[in-house]
């Protein structure tokens, strides 16, 4: 063992709509047979595999005669095909995030109460698109304040935000449209999970001489940690699974910090600090341990 010093992320894993989620399936998988998500529950390749050995698959084809049960995953689906669902023969198990559903709530609000609404957030994102299917047909997603010339209703607009949005981002774009509009009804949907892992990694990134930030390469919040990491100057390797460390990324390191994304499990985390303990610093791998300090 080394004496490396590991300042783990408090905040690191599972957010508590993706261990919800998890959770859900597993119960699910042990349930019975023919259950399957609707796309990859979360992105981590890792989870995914372990959840197709319990009998959970991802599947884009709800045709497929074998589905059973269909999970729905934490950002949610159009309130249209979610009613199609409910109308097949199989069981549909809704795990989207519940504060996804009460975003998915405020926009029809907004749009009952006859607000035009703006989505402040990425169009491409399931969530959005889920968000658009409530807020009626005047809707439309905006995902900066350069686009405000977009707003043809400049009576009454009411807002609601993608939830992994920054408060800053909102803040701005409130701040400019406050002046164009005549009445403005405002919800921040914005959920705190992503603004303190980001708060909490960059902190643990100006005390450490190196950064692992665990979590599926196709994860856009575990990549959006690694770009804050690397932003902060300190060296920071972006990796899946313990496998990936290599000895010389930590030769001669006294402080690793690691952080992980929301759909990283608490098992590849502990796996990644077992490693770093086995093979870093000054300890096993080779290297003569400084006086004193063994
Ligand atoms: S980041 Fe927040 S909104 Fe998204 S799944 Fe996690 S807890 Fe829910």
């Amino acid at each position: 063992m080394s004496d490396i010093e590991i300042i783990k992320a408090k905040r690191a894993g599972f957010c508590f709509g993706v261990k919800r989620a998890v959770n859900i399936t597993f119960k699910a998988a042990k349930k019975g047979k023919g259950v399957f998500t609707l796309g990859p529950l979360i992105h981590n390749p890792q989870v995914i595999e372990k959840l197709c050995k319990e009998g959970v698959c991802p599947t884009e084809n709800t045709e497929d005669r074998n589905i059973q049960t269909l999970i729905i995953r934490t950002h949610g689906i159009p309130l249209e095909l979610y009613q199609t669902f409910l109308k097949k023969d199989f069981k549909v198990i809704d795990a989207t995030c519940p504060f996804v559903k009460k975003a998915q709530q405020y926009a029809k609000l907004l749009c009952d109460e006859g607000y035009q609404v703006i989505i402040l957030g990425d169009e491409k994102h399931p969530e959005v698109k889920s968000l658009m299917s409530y807020a009626g047909k005047d809707a439309i997603i905006l995902d900066s304040n350069q686009e405000l010339q977009k707003i043809k209703n400049k009576k009454r607009v009411g807002v609601v935000v993608q939830t992994t949005q920054p408060t800053n981002l909102l803040q701005e774009f409130i701040g400019k449209l406050v002046s164009r509009v005549s009445e403005l009804k405002v919800f921040n949907t914005i959920c705190n999970s992503t603004a303190l892992r980001l708060k909490e990694t960059k902190e643990i990134a100006r005390r450490v001489d190196l950064m692992i930030v665990a979590g599926g390469k196709n994860s856009a919040n575990t990549t959006q940690l690694a770009t804050l990491c690397n932003a902060s100057s300190v060296k920071t390797y972006h990796i899946e699974t313990s496998s990936e460390i290599k000895k010389e990324w930590i030769k001669d390191v006294a402080r690793v910090g690691i952080t992980a994304g929301a759909s990283t499990p608490e098992w590849i985390i502990s796996e990644i600090e077992s490693r770093i303990r086995d093979i870093g610093g000054n300890g096993d791998n080779g290297y003569p341990h400084e006086s004193g300090r063994n």
